[in-house]
């Protein structure tokens, strides 16, 4: 038994009880560990920052597929960014309507991994037919790709390392180009509270690329601080539109609701011009809930 320390925020990090670890590798982009917990199950993390367990996983994934797939009126294909882990997998091929998935992932060893030790998050999922994995950068994939899709998905890890690219307005362009007009993106942003500039810093690149962006935040207990924000994207501003066929553990109509009215607070006001550098000063990009005191 140890103690791995997760310090991400310079003056706030948490550590998790390893009872038995699992697997272990430095892969060409990140340290992979996995390890049991018996409270949380099994916990995927990369490079000391945790991106999934057992026990919370769920309303993650089920949040950011379904908050997107829920706001677009009939989406046909889904293109996950990140995600090694198989979790947006799982809840996408969940609903029956979708024709085809991507998911582009930096690292093979991420997915190698998580078939073969995480296989509750996954379920099988990679083995779906309307599955393709792609082993590359999200953001090269974009530039590159002429693919278009109903729903994109970045799965994305913190915005340090490989996973900074995931959160540039270039990317954010790329993504708004592959997305038709009902088109919706989802993406994981962080807690809003404890990096309140960083994550400011990227609702202004999302608005830049998007002309409407919304937020939820979801409970997720082991994200540091325990509210993780979703961002959501598209021409217009994101409703729920659908309910899924099925029933989730934490995912319904009215927490699809709940969650946006408690993002709400992030959405950049309407007309408002996120100030960024090289960039014509506007009105304040005002998100005030993220806002230290
Ligand atoms: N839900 C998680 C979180 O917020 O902590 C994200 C989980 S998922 C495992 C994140 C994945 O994104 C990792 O497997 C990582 O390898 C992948 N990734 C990081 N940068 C990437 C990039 N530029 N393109 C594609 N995938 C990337």
């Amino acid at each position: 038994m140890s103690w791995v320390r997760e310090a991400y925020y310079p003056s706030w990090q948490q550590s998790l009880r390893m009872d038995r670890e699992v697997f272990r590798q430095q892969s060409p982009h990140q340290e992979i560990l996995i390890f049991d917990n018996a409270d949380l199950g099994r916990v995927l993390m990369l490079d000391g920052l945790v991106q999934a367990t057992e026990r919370d996983e769920f309303i993650y994934h089920e949040s950011l597929v379904n908050l997107a797939w829920a706001s677009h009126p009939a989406a046909r294909r889904a293109l996950v960014i990140g995600g090694g882990d198989g979790g947006c997998l799982r809840e996408l091929v969940r609903h029956a309507d979708l024709e085809a998935i991507d998911l582009v992932e930096i690292d093979a060893a991420v997915i190698d991994a998580s078939r073969r030790h995480l296989p509750s998050i996954h379920r099988g999922a990679f083995d779906d037919r309307r599955v393709r994995t792609v082993i590359d950068d999200g953001a090269a994939f974009l530039e590159r790709s002429g693919e278009t899709y109903d729903l994109v998905l970045v799965d994305a890890p913190d915005p340090v390392g490989a996973g900074a690219a995931l959160f540039t307005e270039t990317f954010y362009r790329a993504c708004r180009r592959c997305l038709g007009a009902a088109g919706v993106l989802a993406a994981q942003f962080g807690n809003p509270l404890l990096d309140a500039a960083g994550q400011e810093r990227c609702a202004g690149r999302l608005a830049m690329a998007f002309p409407a962006v919304a937020f939820a935040l979801a409970p997720v207990a082991t994200y540091l601080g325990g509210a993780l924000a979703i961002a959501l994207a598209g021409e217009q501003p994101p409703v729920r539109r659908r309910d899924p066929a099925h029933a989730l553990r934490w995912y319904d109509a009215e927490r699809h609701d709940g969650m946006r009215l408690l993002g709400a607070a992030l959405d950049p006001v309407p007309g408002s011009i996120p100030s960024l550098p090289g960039r014509p000063a506007g009105p304040a990009h005002a998100l005030p809930a993220m806002q230290t005191h």
